[in-house]
């Protein structure tokens, strides 16, 4: 496509721009895309996501899944999203949300989560990329960064000499460089974020939020040493524990109004999870 096309898509594309603010931390957000357009994308993903899967429909598990997910979708007051939970019999230690409320566990991760309070605060989680609509601010975002790339070569092209190889040397630069110094830094607050939401979920639904500290130090035993946290999209699990007490006085708040009668800390699955994973 022609340069100046793009360009002028992505000014269309910008008048689009809605200002919105991230649940309980209240971070305003620019998303360029419109929510129904990021669902129905979300919901298509989930299909693919699922077929070939070996989704778990029955069982004590599918069933704690559901009653979890449940309990969380409903204290996250979105009631235009389509919640859906799979359970999906995988070793890989993850879960997953896509945008509009559809969200994978793997059977790999139940023993890091341990009881059904440790599953509320990942459920809590997932559902918190979703109600914060993480997914379309980072398409924003790459949109925005093509744009001022496309703009950049249109300048350069303009305005001095440089044959097309090194234009393209110097986007390639500034492109690489904007990976690791806005879009890294954005995917890892988005991350903190979600544990936030996560935890004021799980407290809101009655779940006792101390269990999200160990749930991470569950995780870190699983997955062991990862990549240094400058280089990966996620922060420590040290750095996230900070965070998670720092919300901590007001999660145990909410949690003391409305505290469920059953005991959701007890074992449901225990062993040792072992494997690659933490992308959650
Ligand atoms: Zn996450």
């Amino acid at each position: 496509m022609n340069p100046r096309r793009v360009l002028a898509l992505l000014a269309a594309a910008a008048m689009l721009v809605a200002c919105a603010r991230v649940p309980y931390t209240k971070r305003i957000q620019l998303n360029m895309i419109p929510e129904p357009l990021v669902n129905s994308i979300g919901r298509v993903s989930y299909a693919q996501m699922l077929s070939g899967a070996n989704v778990r429909r029955g069982g004590d598990d599918a069933a704690v899944l559901q009653r979890v997910g449940r309990r969380i979708s409903r204290v996250a007051k979105k009631p235009k999203y389509k919640w859906e939970f799979s359970l999906i019999s995988d070793s890989t230690i993850n879960a997953w949300c896509l945008p509009g409320g559809y969200i994978g566990f793997y059977t790999g991760i139940l023993p890091v989560l341990k009881n059904e309070a440790g599953m509320a605060f990942v459920m809590g989680h997932e559902v918190g990329h979703a109600t914060a609509r993480h997914g379309a601010e980072r398409i924003s975002q790459q949109l925005t960064l093509i744009g001022g790339l496309v703009g950049l070569e249109l300048l350069l092209s303009k305005e001095t000499n440089w044959n097309p190889e090194e234009r393209a040397i110097v986007l390639g630069a500034l492109g690489v460089g904007a990976q690791f110094g806005i879009m890294l830094p954005f995917s890892r607050m988005h991350e903190t974020e979600a544990d936030v939401i996560g935890l004021m979920y799980m407290a809101e639904a009655g779940y006792p939020p101390a269990e999200s500290i160990r749930v991470w130090d569950r995780m870190n035993e699983a997955a062991g040493p990862g990549l240094p946290s400058f280089l990966s999209t996620h922060p420590s699990h040290k750095k996230r524990q900070k965070n998670l007490r720092e919300w901590m006085p007001r999660a145990r708040k909410r949690y003391e109004r409305n505290k469920l009668d059953r005991n959701t800390r007890e074992v449901l699955w225990s062993g040792n999870a072992t494997g690659r994973g933490r992308r959650l």
